[in-house]
C-alpha cells in the first residue's frame, strides 16, 4: 500500500555498520514500486528550472537514482567511483572520512570545460563525499549547478561544507 511519506519506506537499522550508527536503508525504499517512483520523481522535481547537461552519480547508491533521472530527462550519466574501478585515465580526490580516508575518481574525458552538472547521491552525512565529487567536476572545468540527495543527516552539518552549492534533500533526519 502506498505510504503517506517517503520517509516511511526507509528502514532505520541500529548499530550498522558499527555500534552506535543508525543506518538509513534505501533498499526498502527502492524495492517498493511507489517508493522508487516517488523518490525518483521527487529528485526530478528538485531539478525543475535547472539548466544542466549531465548527471553525476556517486558509487554506489547514487548510481540507482542518478541513472533513473538521467534516463527520464534524456541526459548523460557519469559515475564517480571509488579508486581503482574506472578503466580509462582518471583524476582523483582524497578526503577524510569519520574514521580513515577515502579516494574517489572520475574519467578525465567525462566532463568538458563549461559542462553544467547535477550531482546525485542517496544520502549526505558529513558532506565529504559530495565535496570531493564537486572538486572532481571543477578540476575538469565543469560547473556543479545542483546537488540532489534522497536523505540528509542534518545533525552532521554536511550542508555547511557545501554552502557554495544549491543542495536539496527529500528526507531530512535531525
Ligand atoms: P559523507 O561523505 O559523510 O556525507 O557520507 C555520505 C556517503 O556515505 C554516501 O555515499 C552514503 O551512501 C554513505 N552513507 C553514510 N551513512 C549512510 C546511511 O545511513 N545510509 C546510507 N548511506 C550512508
Amino acid at each position: 500500500m502506498k505510504k503517506e511519506h517517503l520517509a516511511d519506506y526507509v528502514l532505520s537499522i541500529p548499530d550498522f555498520p558499527e555500534k552506535g550508527i543508525i543506518f538509513r536503508d534505501i533498499t526498502s525504499l527502492i524495492q517498493d514500486p511507489d517508493g522508487l517512483k516517488d523518490s525518483v520523481d521527487g529528485l526530478i522535481r528538485s531539478l525543475e528550472g535547472i539548466d544542466f547537461d549531465l548527471v553525476i552519480g556517486l558509487e554506489s547508491r547514487g548510481f540507482i537514482f542518478g541513472t533513473a533521472i538521467a534516463y527520464e530527462l534524456h541526459k548523460g550519466f557519469v559515475p564517480v567511483r571509488k579508486k581503482g574501478k574506472l578503466p580509462r585515465e582518471t583524476i582523483s580526490v582524497a578526503y577524510d572520512l569519520e574514521y580513515g580516508k577515502a579516494e574517489v575518481e572520475i574519467h578525465k574525458d567525462a566532463i568538458k570545460k563549461g559542462t553544467k552538472v547535477v550531482i546525485v547521491d542517496d544520502l549526505i552525512a558529513t558532506g565529504g563525499t559530495l565535496e570531493a565529487a564537486c572538486k572532481l567536476v571543477e578540476m575538469l572545468g565543469g560547473e556543479v549547478v545542483k546537488i540532489s540527495v534522497v536523505m540528509e543527516l542534518a545533525g552532521l552539518e554536511g550542508r555547511k561544507k557545501l554552502s557554495g552549492y544549491k543542495l536539496e534533500s527529500l528526507i531530512c533526519y535531525e
